[in-house]
């Protein structure tokens, strides 16, 4: 599959056309941002790391039901994916209050949250992602109410699917954020599942394994990311075949 023109350009990763128009090739590259762009920095191997490590995850899930855009690896840091009119929305769950949560509620950092909590945020830089309602999707169109349904029980399936597998890896998954988008009449996860997109700490030392490092000026980032890479028996040197 020949990589054609750029389709756009993220903060961490960038989008190709290919001949096939239902088809494109996703670069993770080594830029690593927070604050909605305000910190940045490159670092090593992240794109290689963070591509692989997708592909394991949208690989289990997809074992376990859960419908993805994610087609096949095509180098260490390229993937090849279905192209999707994407939805404008973030879909987060907690599994423990930390981050934006404590901000805005003023909770205690480190709450165990039963049942685990859902919040959409609406994709917009410029605004700093707010939180948005179900109300705000079906007013503004973003989406329709069965893809919101459709959404949330998703999202809460992938929690289940993926605290059972980082468990197994001593490893708790605090939080996360999932992006979804159309292809066809199907509803299919896009973007990605890697440390940059969620949080991950070790189950007995409460380490944090994710962008928190980043965000927070920890050190370390992607040796903890190749850490969890590693505690998932994923193996980030293994050839891509063509
Ligand atoms: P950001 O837009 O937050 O800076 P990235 O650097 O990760 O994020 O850029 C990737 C972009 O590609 C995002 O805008 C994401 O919504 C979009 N995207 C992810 N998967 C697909 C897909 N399968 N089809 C089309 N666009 C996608
Ligand atoms: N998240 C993300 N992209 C965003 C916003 C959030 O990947 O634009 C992830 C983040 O890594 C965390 C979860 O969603 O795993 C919840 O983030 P939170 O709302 O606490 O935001 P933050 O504290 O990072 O501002």
């Amino acid at each position: 599959m020949e990589k054609g023109q750029e389709l756009y350009s993220g903060k961490a990763k960038s989008v190709f056309l290919t001949q096939d128009p239902a088809q494109l090739i996703m670069e993770f590259r080594d830029d690593t941002s927070a604050f909605d762009g305000e910190k940045m920095d490159q670092l090593a191997r992240k794109g290689m790391v963070n591509n692989r490590f997708n592909a394991f995850i949208m690989d289990h899930l997809e074992t376990k039901g859960v419908a993805t855009h994610f087609e096949r690896l095509r180098s260490d840091t390229e993937s090849q994916v279905k192209r999707l009119d994407m939805i404008p929305v973030e879909c987060v769950v907690r599994n423990i209050a930390t981050g934006s949560l404590c901000r805005r509620l003023g909770v205690e950092d480190g709450l165990d949250l039963v049942p685990p909590t859902f919040e959409f945020f609406l994709k917009n830089d410029e605004l700093h992602d707010p939180m948005i309602n179900e109300y705000h999707i079906a007013s503004f169109g973003w989406a329709t109410p069965e893809e919101v349904t459709s959404m949330k029980s998703q999202t809460f399936r992938v929690n289940e699917i993926l605290r059972a597998l980082f468990a197994a890896g001593g490893m708790t998954l605090v939080d996360f954020k999932l992006e979804f988008g159309r292809f066809g009449g199907q509803l299919l996860l896009g973007d990605e599942f890697t440390p940059d997109g969620c949080r991950l700490w070790d189950t007995d030392t409460r380490k944090k394994l994710d962008k928190d490092r980043f965000r927070q000026g920890l050190g370390g980032v992607v040796e903890a990311y190749e850490e969890v890479a590693l505690r998932l028996g994923v193996d980030l040197t293994k050839p891509v075949s063509s």
